[in-house]
């Protein structure tokens, strides 16, 4: 992937998080304050104006200088800080070997900035399986990426807002996890 299709697959998120807006805050609502379909729309939608394409490094780094300062909540800081992250690791093209780079980094920063493990229902979820699946060589298509957000509906949080709902929270797809199955998309190319 170079910059140019890269920078078409992240504006292609404006359209993907207005489309998914609504889904995202049904889910934040059953278990948080509904904000989150809001929030990501928010900071998509400012892109456009802030990306910086004269290099992928480049337009890793607006776009996580983007997101931090416009989606706000407890996932703004998170994705924003990850695509910085991102941005000090990535070459001049996104390929195989980088891409493994990217998504540790991506993970990392993650599990870093949240102070999270796996299974705490998180974003994390879908990012660290999407990182262990493709440093382990597998090429993952968006339905697989899908059944990593799905996996946090039957397990109770104990992090974030929806760690208030304890049992509660059970039976609920996380809505962090959800809006990470479009931001791995973009990022791995997967269709
Ligand atoms: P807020 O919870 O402040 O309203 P959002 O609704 O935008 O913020 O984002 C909620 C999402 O953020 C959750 O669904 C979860 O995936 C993610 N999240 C919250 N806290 C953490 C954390 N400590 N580590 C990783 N992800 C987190
Ligand atoms: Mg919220």
């Amino acid at each position: 992937m170079n910059v140019s299709e890269l920078k078409e697959r992240l504006l292609n998120l404006v359209d993907v998080f207005e489309e998914k807006e609504s889904l995202l805050t049904e889910l934040d609502r059953a278990i948080g304050d509904g904000d989150h379909g809001v929030n990501m729309l928010r900071g998509f939608k400012a892109l456009p104006e802030k990306l910086d394409d004269s290099s992928i490094s480049a337009l890793l780094k607006s776009t996580g200088m983007t997101l931090m300062s416009n989606i706000g909540g407890a996932s703004g800081p998170l994705y924003g800080f990850s695509f910085v992250k991102m941005s000090q690791v990535v070459g001049d093209e996104i390929e195989k070997e980088n891409l493994k780079t990217l998504l540790n980094t991506f993970s990392e920063a993650v599990a870093q900035r949240g102070k999270v493990e796996l299974n705490e229902k998180t974003m994390y979820d879908v990012i660290e399986r999407t990182n262990e699946a493709v440093n382990n060589g597998e090429t993952l298509s968006f339905e697989d990426l899908q059944s990593f957000a799905e996996s946090t509906k039957d397990i109770v949080a104990t992090k974030g807002r929806a760690a208030y709902f304890k049992e509660a929270s059970k039976g609920h797809v996380d809505p962090g996890a959800q809006s990470s199955v479009y931001i791995l998309n973009a990022l791995i190319g997967a269709d």
